[in-house]
């Protein structure tokens, strides 16, 4: 008897230990010893500057094997550079963003209900990836429309770049348009290519800001130091899978340094908004955990999709790799490759 009783006060203490730790998270953590908010500034400074220069080292590392001129000619090496910036991409949206997503929804902060009853990360990620695919479709078909009427006027599509060709080696053929018109079907996959990266570059956003935010909003002088070197780590690699759909898609060099601009200002800016939203900004309060939480599945559903879609199974059953065996082996070490180190980075960041 007395026993059974000990059992139930210690399962007693046991769950209000549990309880008061799922309370806890959702306030202030004002006494702990590691907060010092003037020392915290420095660092975080230092912080930005930091994740700005190693974002533009990785988004611009893939850019740069295109001017390499040993390197250019070689066709396979683009392929499997371009598949491992899919696996990074793969891998952001299902090791970063979705369980980012699910942790921020099902947080014990929020009210059970709705937000514990029904798997709201699942739900958006899969709307917005149908989305995802509905506005590709819609976009493809009116694209098309437009140009044939235009080549059937006698009209050309007018192609600037030279290595578009290259570009266009995969896609065309898993999307089944052949109307003969070369130069037009070129041109669409060109176009398809330039809306993939930009949007990519918005998917990516929402978890490049939101990582940032939280160094920003933090204090913590004792995790400072490791988040940012974590990540550098994770903008370098994210940059890489970035850079590597920039490439493909051909832009101008304008465009190519916009591009890799908005990308690398995206966690420092984070950042600075964290540092001056840290006195209104929690974390864990209830409506930045729902939109937050929200932003991320949708983007999680529009990564994966894009991943899966627009970028492997576009390359994959394209002809170029559907031609070599050999080459699709090692563009899937590539992609194992790319989506590994992503994968790992989801430790820290
Ligand atoms: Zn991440």
């Amino acid at each position: 008897m007395a026993s059974n009783l000990k059992m139930v006060s210690i399962f007693i203490i046991f769950l209000t230990f549990l309880c008061t730790n799922a309370l806890s998270q959702c306030e202030d953590a004002t006494n702990n010893p590691c907060n010092n908010k003037s020392k915290a500034l420095p660092l975080k400074i230092i912080g930005i500057t930091v994740i700005l220069i190693t974002s533009i080292i990785g988004v611009s590392l893939p850019l740069i094997t295109r001017s390499i001129p040993a390197l250019s000619p070689d066709r396979s090496l683009f392929v499997i550079v371009k598949a491992f910036a899919s696996g990074i991409i793969l891998a952001t949206g299902f090791m970063h963003v979705l369980p980012d997503s699910f942790d921020m929804l099902r947080s014990s902060c929020l009210a059970d209900n709705p937000w514990h009853k029904f798997p709201f990360t699942g739900f958006v990620a899969m709307l917005s990836a149908i989305f995802t695919l509905v506005v590709d479709s819609m976009a493809t078909s009116v694209y098309t429309t437009k140009n044939n009427s235009v080549a059937a006027e006698g009209g050309e599509v007018v192609v600037e770049d030279r290595e578009m060709a290259v570009a266009s080696g995969g896609g065309m053929h898993f999307h089944g348009h052949s109307h003969g018109q070369q130069k037009g079907a070129i041109g669409q996959q060109l176009l398809r290519y330039r809306v993939v990266a930009m949007v990519l570059e918005l998917g990516i956003v929402v978890h490049s800001i939101v990582i940032g935010l939280g160094v920003g909003a933090s204090n913590d002088v004792c995790t400072i130091k490791p988040l940012v070197a974590a990540l550098c780590f994770h903008q370098m690699f994210e940059g890489m899978g970035l850079g590597g759909c920039i490439l493909q898609a051909e832009y101008k060099t304008v465009k190519k340094v916009a591009m890799v601009f908005f990308f690398s200002i995206t966690t420092p800016f984070g950042i600075a908004l964290g540092i001056a939203l840290s006195k209104t900004y929690k974390e864990n309060s209830p409506s930045s955990l729902i939109t937050v939480g929200l932003l991320n599945a949708s983007s999680a559903g529009l990564l994966i999709y894009m991943a899966l879609v627009d970028l492997l199974a576009a390359d994959f059953m394209g002809p170029k790799l559907q031609g070599s065996i050999k080459l699709q082996i090692k563009s899937y070490a590539a992609v194992l490759l790319g989506a590994g180190g992503m994968s790992l980075m989801a430790k820290w960041a």
